[in-house]
């Protein structure tokens, strides 16, 4: 062996770097060895193809190239083997096109291996002329193939770690190293966009750095058990950013130990999740409180009340410990159709924060829908504490509430019951309560009432009512009766009011009886169309018989505003029985009409200017505003039968009646006086200039087959 060349090449390859490597040994070996070519080249995973990296020609490097595998001396050397030929290369392997063009005479090529022993590239010296000292050529080779071998595997771990590297960097989790001394090394860009701290803040820091001390001490030292323990935690963790923000990441964190065992690093990957905290946190707020007045909603009322009663089932000293409240705000629709929807919510946001200021730690408020809230009182010394509680709600609620500049006056409908003597579990507690708030709203409103063994038979049979409602709507178990209307002027019946009528299993049930069950559950409008249509058809049968000139009186509810009847149904319905609207007439109570019921007035403008009459029923009765008479389109004021009864009683009075026909007389508008019986209530309301009379004096209401004759028979005297 020739110890120069050795030196030689060692030496020239001593002071490279990696970078040029390849081609220093490649031009070194082929002057050592006065080969005419020396390359190196990786083979393909098919080993089909190899790729030279470098290629020397007699000490100079040159281009790359690319050659099939086929036929050519170095597939066999790809594959593992030495290949050498001294001579006459080209005759032994005449498809190698290769050495055909560079007219090679001698070969030598070795296998160049992975660490795992394959063949991944080849180190190949072709000569033109015969090789002369071709063993010391396989001997050179054989020492440099492990150098080579060895840079090869550097250069391929380099690019794996470049690799690694670049996504590291590029990753969108934020990576942090710390040494085993728990000092940060090294952080990605990624962490730096999260945090704001840069590599170079946290040199020589720790990650307590980030600590947000949100995180209690044995919380740390449950995760530095987890990773000095099973070299691994994750979890979630409360960190501050650079900037003070405090945000939640995900974190997980790996002790990295060497071959020998000996921890060496640390590595955390971080998520921020504060985002989606932050969604969870509203879900969860969402799930148990009312996302408008942040008051509990009614599944979390029921779970305080349910842990409540868990509390009091071992005290015997008071059988009515709690109590829960079921409030209703009065009239609660007309703030949102008298100003918006938005004040309407203005007015939820300010009762619950009203409400939220009376009550006691241990208490609760919940909204548990639309105007609806609910109070659970609890450590009630007896039953008069709620009164004297209920006194402190009342009086809050004097107060006006200011909204949007507005003074507005809220009333509450308050239901009682009490945990324990009225129910023991939470559901029968709040149907009890509710049933109670209902009867303090039948009440009049402004009032709270106690639930009662009355009330809810009350309530029972309310509800029995509207079912056996609802299959008289659907079997037409309803008739319509007709009262005249006598006008004093003719002296002749110039109208009927349709009154209805329902025969329920062979009974008559009073329409006073269960209109206002209809009209509390919805069933208003179904039974007002029905009566509609019977006195259309009627109006029809009269005009046959020649009574053209007949208008009938239809009573409609106030509630069939509210319910969303559209306001043209009730023309269709009279265009329908091809009649004129004049010969229809409206009558709705007075008790019902508020004057800010601004869709009602519209509504009632359409029909008049249609041609139908609107009759103010019942007046008296209910606010007796002026009011009323200037704000609605009213055509007929009826007088309620209590006026009239009045006026003949011993020390009666007259000047009300009287009254009320002079201003309605200014005003323009008719009167009707309802419930005459007498003869000398006639002879009062003649005098007084009454323009018609409706009562038993006259007639009750008549069959409708009976309306002819009667209209025949007529007789004013
Ligand atoms: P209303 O509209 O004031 O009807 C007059 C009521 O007084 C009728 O009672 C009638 O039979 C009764 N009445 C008439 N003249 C006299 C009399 O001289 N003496 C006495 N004691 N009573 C007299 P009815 O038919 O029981 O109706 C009661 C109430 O039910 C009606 O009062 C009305 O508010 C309501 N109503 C009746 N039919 C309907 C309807 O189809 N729809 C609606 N929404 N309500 C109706
Ligand atoms: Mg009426
Ligand atoms: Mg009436």
């Amino acid at each position: 062996m020739n110890v120069h060349r050795i030196t030689s090449i060692v030496k020239s390859i001593s002071n490279i770097n990696s970078n040029n490597f390849f081609d220093e040994i490649c031009i070194s070996l082929s002057s050592a060895i006065d080969a005419d070519f020396v390359f190196i080249a990786t083979i393909d995973e098919t080993k089909k193809n190899a790729t030279s990296i470098s290629v020397a020609n007699r000490g100079r490097k040159v281009d790359n190239f690319t050659y099939g595998l086929e036929f050519t001396p170095c597939a066999e050397v790809s594959n593992g083997s030495n290949c050498t030929h001294s001579c006459n290369v080209q005759d032994l392997y005449p498809d190698d096109q290769l050495l055909v063009d560079m007219d090679i005479n001698g070969y030598v090529g070795v296998p160049l291996n992975t660490s795992k022993g394959e063949a991944n590239a080849i180190l190949v010296a072709l000569f033109t002329e015969e090789i002369s000292k071709v063993q010391e050529v396989e001997a050179l080779f054989l020492l440099f193939s492990g150098l080579i071998e060895k840079e090869l595997h550097k250069s391929s771990y380099l690019q794996t770690i470049e690799f690694s590297n670049s996504i590291i960097e590029n990753t969108h989790e934020a990576i942090m190293v710390c040494d085993k001394n728990k000092y940060i090394t090294y952080v990605n860009p990624s962490f730096t966009q999260m945090t704001g701290y840069t590599q170079i803040d946290l040199q020589g820091k720790t990650p307590k750095t980030l600590s947000s001390g949100k995180q209690s001490k044995s919380f740390y030292q449950a995760m530095w058990s987890g990773i000095n323990n099973k070299g691994h935690w994750q979890g979630e963790i409360w960190n501050k950013r650079k900037d003070g923000n405090e945000y939640l990441e995900w974190l997980s964190i790996t002790a990295i130990i060497d071959e020998n065992n000996e921890l060496t690093h640390y590595t955390a990957f971080f998520t921020d999740i504060t985002e989606q905290h932050v969604a969870k946190e509203k879900r969860k707020f969402q799930d148990s409180y009312d996302d408008l007045t942040k008051a509990a909603n009614k599944k979390t009322l029921f779970t305080f009340i349910e842990r409540s009663i868990i509390q009091y089932e071992n005290q015997i000293e008071c059988n009515t410990p709690a109590a829960l409240l079921v409030i209703d705000i009065d009239l609660f629709k007309k703030f949102n159709s008298l100003y918006s929807h938005s004040f309407g919510d203005e007015v939820l946001i300010q009762v619950a924060n009203r409400l939220q200021s009376i009550i006691r730690s241990s208490d609760i408020v919940a909204r548990t829908s639309g105007d609806n809230f609910a109070l659970f009182v609890n450590h009630l010394i007896n039953q008069d504490s709620i009164v004297h509680f209920i006194d402190e709600v009342t009086h809050e609620f004097i107060k006006p509430f200011v909204i949007n500049d507005i003074n507005v006056k809220i009333t509450l409908s308050i239901g009682i019951a009490y945990f324990r003597r009225d129910a023991q579990d939470v559901h029968r507690l709040f149907e009890k309560a509710e049933q109670a708030m209902f009867a303090a709203k039948d009440n009049g409103r402004n009032s709270f009432e106690f639930y009662s063994q009355l009330l809810s038979d009350k309530a029972n049979k309310e509800e029995q009512l509207k079912l056996s409602l609802e299959s008289a709507i659907e079997n037409d178990e309803f008739s319509v009766v007709y009262q005249p209307i006598v006008s004093l002027k003719n002296q002749s019946v110039t109208k009927f009011e349709a009154l209805i009528r329902w025969n329920k299993s062979g009974s008559w049930v009073s329409p006073v009886e269960f209109i206002p069950t209809a009209e509390k559950f919805g069933l208003i409008s179904q039974i007002g169309d029905l009566v509609l249509n019977k006195a259309c058809m009627e109006l029809i049968n009269l005009k046959k018989m020649g009574f053209t000139d007949i208008i009938i009186n239809v009573n409609r509810s106030i509630y069939e505003f509210s319910s969303g009847a559209d306001d043209t149904s009730w023309l269709d319905t009279i265009k329908k029985y091809n009649l004129s609207p004049e010969s229809i007439c409206f009558e709705l109570t007075e008790s019902a009409l508020a004057p800010e019921n601004d869709k009602c007035i519209t509504i009632l403008n359409e029909l008049q200017s249609a041609g139908c009459t609107i009759a103010l029923d019942d007046f008296g009765t209910g606010y007796s505003s002026l009011n009323y008479l200037r704000r609605f389109p009213i055509d007929t004021l009826k007088i309620d039968r209590g006026f009239i009864s009045e006026m003949t009683k011993v020390d009666g009075d007259v000047v009300l009646v009287s009254a009320i026909i002079s201003m309605a007389n200014a005003l323009g508008i008719s009167v009707v006086a309802e419930g005459v019986e007498l003869k000398k209530e006639v002879d009062i309301l003649v005098l007084l200039g009454c323009d018609y009379i409706q009562g038993y004096y006259f007639s009750k209401p008549l069959l409708p087959e009976l309306l002819p004759q009667y209209l025949s028979d007529f007789q004013y005297a």
